[in-house]
């Protein structure tokens, strides 16, 4: 019988890397990255009633409500693409999300192959979010003091010149998503570990480094 796609989710708070680390995954494995944290964006620039609802407070660093976010990502869920096997990155968030996500996949037959804990330093966090910013194109990922391009203004990967910043990544609202983060989504490392699935990466070393523990995190639980 042929293996079940992995479910796997990182957890993290902002800047630990986990968009960063899905598209890797994407890439090495041929996983599909669920973002809500996108997914919101996108509903909030398409004008729909729940990117309406989500816009002011995911501008204040607050969490969406756990109807919006999974209202949202059932959507997505049920696209065809996701049976190649996904990382959730950004949900769950709070332990209803946990919860539910728990359900929908025993409905599926399936469960959480792995949650990865992306350890990191909070202070530093708050230096990493507040100078990053994409290329509009292809969204590479840039920072003011940590990864400019290599010739001003025109992105390495796309040669693309729009650049842009989330409403979010200030010092200020950094802050309060860490808040968030500790009070609503840190509980969820324990939920993990009692289901034998955690898995705690030290995140503050090199974008490669982190790259290929989760590497060797995913050979071995999806063989
Ligand atoms: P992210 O892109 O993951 O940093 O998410 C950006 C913002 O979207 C967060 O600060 C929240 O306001 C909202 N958000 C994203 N994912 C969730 C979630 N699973 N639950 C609640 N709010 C979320």
């Amino acid at each position: 019988m042929a293996a079940k796609p992995p479910v796997l989710i990182l957890l993290g708070p902002p800047g630990a890397g986990k968009g960063t680390q899905a598209r890797m995954l994407e890439e090495d494995f041929g996983l599909v990255q669920l973002s809500t944290g996108d997914l919101l964006r996108a509903a909030v620039s398409a004008g729909t009633e729940a990117g309406k609802a989500a816009k002011a407070v995911m501008e204040a660093g607050q969490l969406v409500s756990d109807d919006i976010v999974l209202a949202i990502l059932r959507d997505r869920m049920a696209q065809p693409d996701v049976a190649k096997g996904i990382i959730l990155d950004g949900f769950p968030r709070t332990a209803g999300q946990a919860a539910a996500l728990d359900a929908l996949l025993a409905k599926a037959g399936q469960r959480v192959t792995a949650a990865v804990s992306l350890e990191v330093d909070d202070e530093a966090m708050i230096a990493r979010v507040s100078g990053r910013y994409t290329c509009g194109g292809c969204g590479e990922g840039y920072h003011d003091e940590f990864k400019q391009p290599a010739k001003a203004g025109v992105c390495d990967k796309c040669g693309g010149t729009g650049f842009k910043r989330r409403a979010d990544d200030n010092a200020e609202t950094v802050r309060e998503r860490l808040q968030a983060y500790h009070a609503q989504t840190a509980p969820l490392i324990t939920h993990y570990e009692c289901q034998s699935v955690l898995e705690r990466v030290p995140a503050m070393g090199s974008i490669a480094g982190v790259r290929s523990m989760l590497a060797g995190i995913v050979g071995r639980v999806s063989a």
